[in-house]
């Protein structure tokens, strides 16, 4: 026997018909005589629909309500899987966030886990309860519902499986796996066996939304076995063993468990970047300081940066990028400062990708951003900025040459697969 947490997607329950297949695959495990905890989200289209809603109604609005809207969409899903399960015969019942609860910060709309009890979904299992529990959602300190941001159902997923000490956290979604780069851009991706949690981590973070950021990283803290797979595949296949099946999808576990380990395991991109360029801004020292500081100043999260002399030779142009939602405030604190800091013009550019190639064996590789770049220029590419860390590269470039860019290098690092 074993403790499962099994997570399913938008996708999983986009209508009746997904959630009964739902229920197969939670009775699969069930009959297998495994204890399970079920997190769902909202039916695909629901959240961004009450987001919408809420934006309509007033583009500037109580965070605290915000989170009272989009939270619901995770209610009706708990209650229908519910339903369906005792409908079949397995006895099961809905928990909200508060419910259980699931303690959060109180930064609303982008809220963290601080504590989950189990005790309770635990004692039921002891009576063959299977748990029906609503991802996305929380409970603030001063008893206001919190969400976790987009896609945080995984987060909340990882969080029970640790909280329970589940053997496992199954992430059951539209694809059968993590891939080596976004399977709907690149039709050669290969599906992954394994991935360690680094590599994961990374990939999440600079684009690949199969799993959030968050969920890798509090898999990796609490040693969470996590694996993702398909809810589209039949729900009576055979399946592996016990809590140590990588089943048919991808594990996302230790590297010293990746026998065979690619240089670059995988390539992800992120349109979510805004490029501010500050032009002519007197080169002395100081300088990057004057424009640095009121972005922090104003907790605004500068990722890549790049300084470079201007034609005159005595001035510099500086470039750093932000995330596209915070573009406005960056210009405005750089509008703001821009007397101080010196410089001729703020110009923005939202039309740009940052391309990033992932992969653990760069630590003892070199020539690994070289091929990067090479197939980049060989493509008539231009890099406007750079970024690299132990194990990943990131390059931004216009958007319009993302997919360009990503399937050359994808052919570039032997990733193609069939
Ligand atoms: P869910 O609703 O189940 O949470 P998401 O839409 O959040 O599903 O995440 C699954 C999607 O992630 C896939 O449909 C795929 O397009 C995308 N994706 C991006 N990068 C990757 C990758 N490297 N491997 C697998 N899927 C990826
Ligand atoms: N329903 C939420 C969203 O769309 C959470 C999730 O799907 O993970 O972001
Ligand atoms: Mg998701």
């Amino acid at each position: 026997m074993a403790r499962l947490v099994m997570k399913f997607g938008g996708t999983s329950v986009a209508d009746i018909a997904r959630i009964r297949n739902v229920a197969q695959h939670v009775k699969r495990e069930v009959d297998a005589g495994h204890e399970v905890a079920v997190v769902v989200s909202a039916m695909s289209g629901t959240t961004n629909q009450l987001v919408a809603w809420a934006r309509e109604t007033a583009p500037l609005h109580d965070a605290r309500e915000y989170d009272t809207i989009v939270a619901t969409g995770e209610q009706v899903t708990v209650g229908l899987l519910a339903i369906e399960l005792q409908r079949i015969g397995i006895p099961a019942r809905s928990w909200l966030g508060w419910q259980i609860p699931i303690r959060t910060d109180n930064a609303h709309g982008a809220a963290r886990i601080q504590e989950i009890n189990g005790d309770e979904i635990v004692r039921r299992f002891g009576e063959g309860q299977v748990a029906v529990i609503a991802g996305f959602q929380g409970l603030g300190p001063d008893n206001r519902i919190t969400t976790l941001g987009r896609g945080g159902s995984d987060t909340s997923a990882v969080a029970i499986a640790a909280a329970i000490k589940a053997d496992r956290c199954d992430i059951y979604t539209d694809v059968d796996g993590v891939y080596t780069t976004d399977p709907r851009v690149v039709a050669k991706a290969r599906k992954l066996d394994k991935i360690s949690y680094e590599e994961m981590l990374e990939m999440a973070s600079l684009g690949a939304k199969v799993l959030q950021t968050r969920s890798v990283e509090l898999a990796m803290v609490y040693r969470v076995r996590l694996q993702v797979r398909s809810s589209f595949d039949a729900p009576d296949a055979p399946q592996g063993n016990g809590p140590e099946a990588t089943g048919p999808g991808t594990l996302v576990c230790d590297e010293e468990e990746i026998v065979e380990q690619q240089v670059v395991s995988g390539i992800a991109y992120s349109k979510d970047e805004a490029k501010v360029t500050l032009v002519k801004v007197e080169d002395k020292p100081g300088v990057a300081a004057r424009v640095f500081g009121p972005l922090a100043d104003n907790s605004l999260n500068v990722d890549m940066i790049i300084q470079n002399l201007s034609d005159d030779g005595k001035s510099t142009d500086i470039t750093f990028t932000v995330p596209q939602a915070e573009l406005a405030r960056a210009e405005d604190v750089i509008r703001k400062a821009q007397a101080e800091i010196g410089c001729k013009e703020v110009r923005t550019d939202t039309n740009v990708v940052k391309v990033s190639i992932i992969g653990i064996g760069m630590r003892s590789h070199t020539g690994v951003a070289k091929t990067m770049f090479k197939t980049l220029a060989d493509k008539g590419i231009n890099i406007l900025a750079i970024t690299t860390s132990e194990i990943k590269v990131s390059v931004l470039i216009a958007s319009e040459y993302t997919e360009l860019a990503v399937r050359a290098l994808h052919t570039a690092y032997g990733l193609d697969g069939e």
